[in-house]
């Protein structure tokens, strides 16, 4: 056995959960802390992008502005691990997000694993994004990310944190790669877009375990999850600058 094994990623709900509408927290962030220091996710009725590093949670709110979160505070998607740096990468300039996954999947050995990355260091653009808090009953999040707010910096320092998931957890969490952003003065961020790398330091954690924290309310226990619609996922996930 790899000296790695038991490395978790543990995950609040599912993507096509979100995806649906289900925005009611289910966990609590003091909760959430117990299963890990690292990760990404949002918050309850919607309420911005979370992002966490270090053992601190943030929540960037619809303007991009972080702010820290509170334990009683809750979420209904999450997912989050003990980050431990396995292997690095000095990363020179890349163009894009498509050629930075390019890079780091020939730097990892199978898609079949999980895989957290947090990547820090200068980004000669770094578009990001977050989302208004919702009201039920709530819209889908397809329908929400048509008014999200998109941010644009430039030569900006920062950390993305993130994963590459296999293509086998469809409806799940969302297959590839998923960042967030927080930049260096911790004070804005959001769900990544698309950037540029003037250069940086990627570090990762191969993710051998994943475990399911599923919610019991109502709207989940009442869902229809027999089908998984991609292009939903692809809206939410890719969503070009609307402006
Ligand atoms: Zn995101």
């Amino acid at each position: 056995m790899p000296a790695t094994a038991g490395d978790t990623l543990v995950q609040v709900s599912t993507i096509d959960a979100l995806i649906q509408g289900i925005y009611d927290g289910s966990f609590t962030f003091g909760a959430l802390k117990k299963h890990g220091d690292f990760g990404i996710g949002t918050l309850d009725e919607l309420d911005g992008e979370m992002l966490a590093l270090d053992g601190e949670f943030y929540q960037f709110t619809a303007d991009g502005v972080a702010h820290q979160i509170d334990n009683a505070a809750e979420t209904p998607f999450s997912a989050v691990t003990f980050f431990k740096s396995e292997k690095s990468a000095r990363l020179g300039k890349t163009r894009s997000m498509a050629a930075l996954q390019t890079r780091l999947d020939a730097e990892t050995a199978s898609e079949n694993l999980f895989y957290a990355f947090r990547i820090r260091g200068t980004f000669s653009m770094m578009s990001f994004r977050s989302v208004s808090k919702q009201k039920p009953p709530y819209v889908t999040l397809p329908e929400v990310v048509k008014h999200q707010s998109v941010f644009k910096l430039e030569n900006a320092r920062g950390t993305l944190v993130g994963f590459r998931c296999p293509p086998f957890v469809k409806g799940i969490n969302v297959p590839g790669y998923h960042f967030h952003f927080i930049s260096e003065d911790r004070k804005s961020g959001g769900h990544v877009i698309d950037f540029a790398v003037t250069e940086a330091t990627a570090e990762w954690d191969v993710l051998e375990k994943l475990q399911l924290l599923l919610p019991s309310d109502k709207a989940f226990l009442n869902a229809d999850f027999t089908t998984h619609d991609e292009k939903a996922l692809e809206a939410v996930e890719k969503a070009p600058a609307a402006n």
